[in-house]
């Protein structure tokens, strides 16, 4: 049975011909009536995937001790903007504001906490997640207010729209979404944009992803990281340096989905390049370091003492989970390596906290 974006899509891309990917990403994902984000609850056991902050209460913990050490490292300014993009359902930050209301009160008597989500239905269960602290949203990163600025973002960036361009018998191809027998299939149209440089030499039938969105946003967090001073840190499943590989997928009730299946009730993503992430935020005018692995970043913010603390105070159930969580956020073959961590920071900053000097970003 296909959906009602489904139709639609055929009958446009029968009409205007094949939708590069990122536009299909687009629509699945945000399309104000059927779209992925915009309609269905995708968190949870009962939903779509986990995340880490739904994991365990410790990521958001650990991430909030980190920005209110950046925080004391700036010199504490009093005008912060604390601020979190594609929050999903608001518990990362909800540990993270517990966290720095026990590090560093100051910080929010005097700052700001503002959301950026893109999706109006996730504001609202955010606001209600939240309700009781003094937050306010933004639609996207330009309307943030004014002031130094730390900025956190778990899987947001696999979230953005991708365009794939694959090698075929020689010839430089895009792929994208077209329409054959009434059903939607991929379909290799020529190629109409430019081929970034970073792009390696592909081999026959291999597939580079370039997220225009991403390396624009990630290079307008950049200049304003330049500009009005502070750091973002994005967490995200992907890759440390640019390469070929066809990472597009479906994910529906914790198992991979069809692409062009079910679409506005599956998750689309596609694993993050963190190194042109980096460098659209160096281009930008930011420093950048990483990415980290997960497992280093929580270790270094010191997960092993926390979960220690919590254990002594646990029941054995508890406990059990406890270290449960620790593994799956930790471990090589769960979290620990696929998932990294990439810090962004103006230009006069020095080493951020839970990364050595060693960690900044060679272009
Ligand atoms: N950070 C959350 C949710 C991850 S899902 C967690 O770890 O559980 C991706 C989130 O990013 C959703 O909230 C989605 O609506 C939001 N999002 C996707 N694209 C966005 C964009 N361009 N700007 C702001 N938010 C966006």
């Amino acid at each position: 049975m296909s959906t009602a974006l489904e139709e639609a899509l055929i009958a446009e891309i029968t009409a205007d011909g094949p939708l590069p990917l990122d536009r299909f990403m687009r629509r699945a994902l945000f399309d104000p009536a059927h779209g992925y984000y915009t309609t269905s609850e995708p968190f949870g056991v009962a939903g779509d995937f986990i995340t880490a902050p739904e994991i365990s209460q410790m990521f958001g913990e650990l991430l909030g001790l980190w920005a209110a050490d950046m925080w004391q490292r700036m010199g504490a300014p009093e005008n912060i903007v604390l601020a979190e993009i594609g929050p999903g359902r608001g518990t990362l930050m909800a540990d993270a504001l517990r966290a720095i209301r026990r590090a560093a009160p100051q910080m929010l008597a005097t700052g700001t906490v503002c959301l950026v989500e893109a999706s109006p239905r996730l504001q609202a269960v955010q606001a209600e997640r939240l309700a009781g602290h003094q937050i306010s949203f933004a639609d996207r990163v330009g309307k943030l207010p004014d002031g130094p600025l730390l900025l956190i973002g778990n899987e947001l960036l696999d979230a953005l729209p991708i365009r794939q361009i694959t090698m075929q018998d020689g010839e430089l191809k895009e792929r994208c979404v077209g329409v054959s027998d009434g059903r939607l299939v991929f379909v290799d149209e020529p190629l109409v944009f430019e081929a970034p440089e970073d792009m390696p030499v592909l081999k026959d039938a291999e597939t580079f992803e370039v997220s225009e969105e991403g390396r624009r946003l990630v290079e307008a967090i950049g200049t304003r990281l330049a500009v009005q001073g502070g750091a973002a840190l994005f967490i995200d499943y992907g890759h440390g340096e640019t390469a070929a590989g066809d990472t597009l997928q479906a994910v529906r009730r914790h198992a991979f989905h069809p692409i062009l299946a079910d679409i506005g009730s599956a998750d689309l993503t596609a694993h993050v390049d963190f190194a042109a992430m980096a460098r659209a935020a160096i281009h930008g005018g930011a420093k950048a370091f990483g990415p980290i692995s997960q497992r280093d970043l929580l270790r270094r913010l010191g997960v092993e003492p926390r979960l220690a603390q919590l254990v002594a105070k646990a029941d054995p159930p508890t406990r059990d989970a406890l270290v449960g969580a620790y593994h799956r956020l930790t471990d090589p073959d769960r979290m620990g390596t696929l998932f990294k961590a990439l810090c962004l920071t103006s230009p006069n900053m020095d080493t951020p906290t839970a990364y050595v000097p060693d960690d900044a970003f060679q272009p």
